[in-house]
């Protein structure tokens, strides 16, 4: 592409040096006819004419096609020579004034070619003129209108002193052009290069910050949005167009704090990009100019919501079973002690002179040790549980089992039960252990609605985005239309003792957390105080294709 634009620019040149030659010559004929013969001078013009057509030929053929470039290239210096020489016969031969177009040939050639290339047309140039003087001297272009008289006149070593002195200054424009062009092109060869990395480089710094999985805002030190990558576009919904040199502030408003800060880094819940509210971790850092002086700030910033979900349920977690741990082990201390009192006062109360209201004192502490170590037996059974022992059951028949548990006990009184379960919804779970969590949940269900009201029990199959358990699961849920819970309790229901109950224990839903963990599933609730409350539990999906593919169908 360089090679033909040099090309085409050095033919253009041409044809307004000709032009000019042109113009100037006739101006020169008008003024001064005699200066130039009637016949030389329309030869010089049908020289020009021809050098018009043969330029506009080559550029016809350098417009179409691509491949002689070349060819073009040398045929062009020759044209060059052939027209110099002629308007040196045409012009005068040694009279001429015309002896200095040879340098422009060789400058050109050296542009167009090259350094070698620039020496062999010294040489012609050197032999043509040489050539042309030593003839018209000898009288051999007589016939061309150049007659030995004028060669004459000048003398012969005149002559020869002047082909010197010209083959000496056109090998001098050879080496001098050829030496400049060739400097002039590799700087541009290495500018090339240099343009090329810049490219390279550009592109791939705008594929990282265009790929990366957290948004990148680059702001000016007022606060004006310049770099806004395809990660903060999507989570704004604002283009780079839109939000371009706009302060951040009006595009999130959260980060219109931060933004104006030298550097940070922290987190930040932002309400204002999506639906509902997620924290993003940020970092600022001030963006340095080719001075190393602060042009502006660079805002990046991720979501992680889930991983601080994620955390918070760890942590969660953690407590429970770090309580769990603790009391199950001072339960146990309690146990033995208790079983001793409980000996020691049967045996007192087998005693045969024992006053009536002692013997019932006695049977209160009995009873009351009774209860005690009732609930400390569960308590054990929480707080060691046993590693369940899966099988493959069908769910409903699991809960249709604890739903005539439940109707015949007379603490469900007017509550209606109901299941919504898909007959052939298989789950791998310890039947009894699953069993007691339903229970468990339809006994709070059952004493969080105090009249009449009713329990749903629904379970289904769905995609689940969740964390913990990515892809398809079974979700089970636990409907009621009781009492309902403030923020501040559902806080702490699965947590073990926590009762609102004057003769609750508070195990139920730490037993029932524990049994879904032990499950490799997650449960969680929602309440709403006066409305009612819906326990959720997600469990792994074990059951095979061809049932799911039944189901959907
Ligand atoms: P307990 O039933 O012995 O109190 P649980 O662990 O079963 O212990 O329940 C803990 C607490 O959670 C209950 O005391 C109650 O306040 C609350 N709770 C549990 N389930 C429900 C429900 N379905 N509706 C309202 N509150 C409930
Ligand atoms: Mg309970």
């Amino acid at each position: 592409v360089e090679e033909k634009r040099r090309l085409t620019f050095f033919i253009l040149a041409r044809i307004v040096v000709v032009s000019l030659f042109l113009v100037s010559t006739a101006i020169l004929r008008i003024n001064e006819p005699e200066s130039i013969g009637e016949w030389s001078f329309s030869s010089v013009q049908h020289l020009i004419i021809v050098t018009y057509l043969f330029s506009l030929v080559t550029l016809a053929v350098l417009r179409f096609s691509n491949r002689f470039l070349l060819s073009l290239a040398y045929l062009q210096i020759i044209w060059d020579l052939l027209f110099v020489t002629v308007l040196l016969l045409l012009t005068g031969g040694i009279g001429s004034p015309f002896s200095f177009l040879y340098l422009l040939s060789i400058v050109s050639s050296s542009v167009l070619l090259a350094r070698r290339e620039a020496i062999y047309t010294a040489s012609l140039c050197g032999i043509l003129y040489g050539a042309i003087l030593d003839f018209q001297f000898y009288g051999m272009l007589a016939p061309l209108g150049l007659t030995q008289a004028v060669a004459h006149q000048y003398g012969a070593s005149y002559i020869f002193y002047t082909i010197f002195v010209n083959i000496v200054a056109f090998y001098l424009t050879a080496f001098l052009t050829g030496y400049l062009s060739e400097r002039a092109r590799r700087s541009e060869q290495a500018l090339e290069k240099k343009e090329i990395d810049y490219e390279e480089l550009s592109r791939l710094q705008s594929a990282i910050v265009a790929g990366m999985n957290s948004g990148l805002i680059t702001v000016t030190p007022e606060g004006n949005v310049r770099v806004f990558n395809d990660y903060a576009q999507q989570l704004t919904g604002y283009t780079l167009e839109e939000a371009y040199d706009r302060p951040v502030g009006e595009i999130v408003p959260e980060l219109a704090d931060i933004s104006l800060r030298a550097s940070a880094r922290g987190e930040i819940e932002i309400h204002s990009m999506t639906p509902d509210l997620r924290i993003f971790s940020y970092s600022v850092n001030p963006l340095p100019d080719a001075q190393g002086d602060c042009s502006g700030r660079i805002i990046n910033f991720q979501d992680v919501t889930i991983l601080k979900r994620m955390e918070e349920r760890l942590k969660h977690a953690d407590r429970l079973a770090a309580i769990g741990e603790l009391s199950a082990r001072m339960a146990h201390e309690i146990r033995n002690p208790l079983a001793s009192i409980s000996g020691s006062v049967q045996l007192i109360g087998q005693c045969a002179n024992i006053e009536r209201s002692d013997r019932k004192l006695l049977e209160i502490v009995v009873r009351e040790t009774d209860r005690l170590n009732a609930l400390i037996t569960d308590f054990l059974a929480y707080a060691r549980p046993q590693p369940p022992n899966k099988v493959r059951v069908f769910l409903r028949e699991i809960l249709l089992d604890v739903r005539s548990l439940a109707v015949s006990d007379p603490g469900f009184g007017k509550v209606e039960i109901t299941i919504g379960c898909p007959e052939n919804l298989l789950v791998q779970v310890d039947v009894d252990q699953m069993k007691q969590v339903m229970w468990n949940l339809l006994v709070n269900a059952a004493d969080a609605i105090q009249v009449e009201g009713t329990i749903v029990l629904s379970a289904g199959t769905f995609m689940c985005a969740d964390v913990i358990l990515p892809g398809e699961c079974v979700r089970i849920t636990v409907s009621d239309t009781g009492a309902g819970m403030a923020r501040d309790e559902i806080r702490h229901v699965f947590e073990p003792f926590f009762t609102t109950k004057p003769q609750g224990t508070g195990l139920g839903l730490a037993t029932v957390y524990r049994i879904i963990a032990a499950h490799g599933g997650s449960i969680s609730v929602e309440s709403e105080k006066g409305l009612g409350t819906t326990f959720t539990i997600y469990l792994e999906n074990s059951m095979n294709p061809t049932i799911v593919s039944e189901m959907r169908a």
